[in-house]
């Protein structure tokens, strides 16, 4: 029988009777298999037999019981530095086995911070978050409020360190023929893709919300994947690799644009070279026309160039954008040169072309009818065009989860959504997924934004409405918290949630070993104001 529990209510209304909340709700089906259990952790209510999984393959019936398949993830702060290597019940239980009992050794650690990597969620919504977390730090009483979401609201930001030319503007994104993005606004040295995102989770197909789930849970968690874009080039990216376009893998991100290496390295090109071409599909610069080399009272050179002026030395669209020399569809870098004012160049002029990374240059010397015929490099040129590459980074794929905390999400820490989202804003509560520091987007709602190279391994999953799940955890003082009407009979200690697992979990978190992850993230219970 269902207990009920006497609330305040809301001021000047008697409180009604309101029903307890239980920890599952009666199977939807009366009929159903009395070995079975129903999983209500998301809509899709699986009846999930003795021994087998649901089917987002998180959570399992064994002997009976409904269990969260995957460890909970705990992140404890080292005593020197501050960082907050990632340690974890690591592994994941097998339907059918037994828990292992927690072997207390977190209980010693100076301070341990409960990520919601594992932690189950608070759907149908109104339950409170599974931990929330009373702890002292530095004498200050806090609480953290630990989940896992389920986001429809989310999409994966993609920072592609290349020149080269992946697609244009817009440009459908597929992943196993399905689109599932876009070519996005180029950034500085970098091409930009947007991924997943909710019309393609549950506004196409049935199929294309399933690959874009799909897609979407491997690059969370730090996977490969390859898309194709329509009209444009075939990647294979993955966090914190090179990414790898039409088979070939990236090695350089540029210096900068090629008006921003002349400028750089004018002083070195001077008395070197007569002209110096660096070729870039964004801006070509050309030395001696450039006020570098106007500043250095460079003679010019008389070289014509393609492409439309912008400002002196500046040219864009000098080719089309490409794959070759410069992220423009050119092999031979004369095929930019218009030209040569014979009033004003002379045989004998010395010119580099260089790419904006130094991956192409080529040295010229113009004869006798101011033609350009290829030399071999002098050693200081090619000791600055060997400087323009050693300037250049590494070229990474950067992935970056952006997602919005819905109503689960917010009704599990308190009652009054709103006042979470207004403390976030005033700086009171801070935001992480999965303890990794979380941009929080201004205005409305509770929109962040995470790097997975940051977050805990194997932090996201799916569920098959589709949504994707992720971790996301607000910390805060526990006046504050109950300041915004939190849920603060849930709140338990450390050492409860350890013994307990989750309010709603049948048994303790399952013990494993520990495991350190590389990224040093702020410790989440660290940052100002929280402790003034
Ligand atoms: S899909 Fe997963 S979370 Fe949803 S009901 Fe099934 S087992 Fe539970």
């Amino acid at each position: 029988m269902t207990e009920h529990t006497k609330t305040d209510g809301l001021p000047g209304i008697d409180a009604p009777e309101l029903p307890q909340v239980l920890e599952r709700a009666r199977p939807r089906n009366e009929r159903m298999n009395a070995s079975k259990v129903e999983c209500n952790a998301c809509p899709v209510l699986c009846q999930i037999s003795e021994g087998r999984a649901g089917a987002c393959d998180r959570y399992a019936n064994q002997a009976g019981v409904l269990v969260r398949v995957d460890p909970v993830v705990f992140l404890r702060r080292t005593l020197d530095a501050g960082e907050a290597p990632l340690v974890s019940f690591a592994g994941r239980a097998e339907a059918g086995q037994a828990p292992q009992p927690w072997s207390g050794d977190l209980l010693l650690a100076d301070e341990v911070f409960v990520t919601g990597v594992g932690s189950s969620t608070t759907y149908p919504d109104y339950k409170p978050a599974p931990f929330i977390v009373g702890s002292q730090v530095q004498g200050v009483d806090m609480v953290t409020v630990v989940t896992e979401g389920i986001f429809s609201y989310c999409s994966f930001k993609v920072k592609i360190d290349t020149d080269r030319f992946l697609g244009s503007e817009q440009a459908n994104v597929r992943y196993k023929g399905e689109v599932v993005g876009h070519v996005t606004t180029a950034e500085y040295g970098s091409q930009m893709l947007s991924l997943g995102g909710v019309h393609h989770l549950t506004g196409g197909t049935k199929k294309e919300g399933r690959i874009t789930a799909e897609m979407m849970q491997l690059l969370g968690n730090k996977q490969a994947v390859e898309l194709t874009i329509d009209g444009g080039s075939q990647l294979a990216i993955q966090a914190g690799r090179a990414p790898i376009v039409n088979g070939v893998a990236e090695q350089r991100m540029r210096v900068g644009c090629g008006s921003a290496a002349i400028g750089i390295f004018a002083r070195q090109f001077y008395g070197h070279a007569d002209e110096v071409v660096v070729v870039d599909d964004h801006i070509t610069g050309v030395l001696t026309e450039h006020q570098a080399g106007r500043c250095l009272d460079m003679r010019p050179s008389g070289v014509q160039m393609r492409g439309r002026k912008s400002t002196p030395g500046r040219y864009f669209q000098v080719a089309n954008p490409g794959t070759g020399w410069g992220g423009t569809d050119i092999a031979d870098p004369l095929a930019i040169i218009e030209g040569w004012d014979p009033a004003v160049a002379w045989p004998g002029l010395r010119l580099l072309m260089t790419s904006t990374t130094g991956e192409h240059a080529c040295w010229y010397v113009l004869d006798d009818d101011l033609v350009p015929v290829k030399a071999q490099m002098p050693l200081e040129i090619q000791r600055i065009v060997d400087r323009i590459g050693e300037n250049c980074e590494p070229s990474l794929a950067s992935v970056l989860f952006l997602g919005g905390a819905g109503g689960s999400l917010r009704a599990g820490v308190t009652e009054n959504p709103v006042l979470l989202t207004r403390s976030i804003k005033h700086a009171l509560v801070n935001v992480t997924c999965g303890g990794a520091p979380a941009y929080v987007w201004p205005g409305g709602g509770i929109t962040v934004m995470a790097d997975v190279l940051r977050m805990p391994d194997n932090s996201f999953g799916t569920v098959p409405t589709p949504a994707i799940v992720a971790p996301i955890e607000f910390s805060m003082r526990r006046a504050d918290y109950d300041a915004l009407g939190g849920h603060t009979d849930q709140v338990r200690s450390l050492r409860e949630v350890l013994e307990r697992g989750a309010w709603h979990n049948d048994g303790a978190p399952q013990a494993r070993s520990w495991q350190a992850l590389p990224a040093a993230n702020p410790w989440p219970l660290g940052r100002p104001p929280l402790l003034g």
